[in-house]
């Protein structure tokens, strides 16, 4: 029997090929979930030119590479920030799959336009951040957990943040308080449902080799002067002690221990899933 089996998970933002999204969807269906994969409906035209290149779809893709491991799928769209497609999806999944007993929060930013000072800060772009990334997870684990309680069937939530949400970094616009946040959210959840037999836990990913890093790493070899093949070679490498960045699949292992009946007295955790960048 798999870890996993009899779970019924949904996943946001989890439709970009390179993402920690759908490595998550994908590592909790190979441990026996059947998984709504849910994503931003997107315009075509800014699909990153690898996904063009291949006819990617985006969360249907990911729902059908599901299916095609013998479990059960589907793709919804989800915008996070829209009170309305939040309960919808979650409405969905457990008509489509069953009672919803896994909830992973993924979906975020890191808006380039919004990487400025707070001295500097655009207001409208602060409150946007705040609104996907933090304001984000609390709709999903509000609906999310409203469910679980209604079916009272064993249940478990994961949200991600980051290691901007451990500590300040310059110039990130609303990012760390954002993902600070996340952090908060996770330990008050998990205490308020903790005799209720729902888990909630916490990742904070370090360097992790997405399309999502890679808009960063841009605007930094910008800055640097360099050119973007040379600074990705380098950056990060002397700061995070196992000397690389880390993988999705490296976040989807520890997502779906977290989910599982071996995480079964682990809640309100927050755990650093980053080559030993930050040990505390
Ligand atoms: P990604 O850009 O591939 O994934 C983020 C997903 O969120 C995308 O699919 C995007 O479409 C979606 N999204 C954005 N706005 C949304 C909205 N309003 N509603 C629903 N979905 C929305 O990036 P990733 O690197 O895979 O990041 C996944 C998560 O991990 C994010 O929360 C990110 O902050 C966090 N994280 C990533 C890293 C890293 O190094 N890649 C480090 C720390 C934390």
């Amino acid at each position: 029997m798999a870890s996993l089996d009899g779970m019924v998970a949904l996943v946001t933002g989890a439709a970009r090929k390179r993402g920690i999204g759908r490595a998550i969807a994908l590592r909790l269906a190979r441990d026996g979930a059947d998984v709504a994969v849910t994503a931003i409906a997107r315009d075509p035209s800014q699909l990153p030119e690898h996904e063009r290149a291949e006819g990617w779809q985006g969360a249907q893709s990911v729902a059908e590479e599901i299916r095609a491991m013998g479990r059960r799928a589907i793709a919804l769209d989800l915008d996070v920030t829209s009170d309305d497609q939040v309960r919808e999806a979650i409405a969905r999944t457990q008509q489509e799959l069953g009672p919803l007993t896994g909830l992973v929060n993924n979906a975020g930013i890191a808006s380039e336009a919004a990487a400025a000072s707070i001295a500097e800060m655009d207001d409208a772009l602060w409150f946007s951040t705040i609104d996907i990334n933090l304001n984000g997870v609390y709709r999903m684990c509000k609906a999310g957990v409203q469910a679980m309680l209604a079916h009272g069937r064993t249940s478990a939530i994961v949200n991600i943040s980051s290691l901007a949400g451990r500590f300040g970094f310059a110039n990130y616009g609303g990012y760390c308080a954002s993902k600070f946040g996340v952090i908060g959210l996770t330990q008050q959840l998990a205490a308020e449902v903790a005799t209720r037999d729902i888990r909630v836990n916490c990742i904070c990913p370090g360097s992790i080799d997405t399309d999502m890093l890679d808009g960063t790493m841009a605007r930094k070899a910008k800055v640097a002067g360099m050119e973007f093949a040379e600074f990705k070679a380098t950056y990060n490498q002397s700061i995070i002690p196992m000397n690389r960045r880390g993988l999705p699949s490296e976040q989807a292992a520890v997502c779906s221990f977290l989910l599982g009946p071996d995480a079964s007295y682990v809640t309100g955790q927050t755990i650093n899933v980053d080559g030993g960048y930050r040990m505390d």
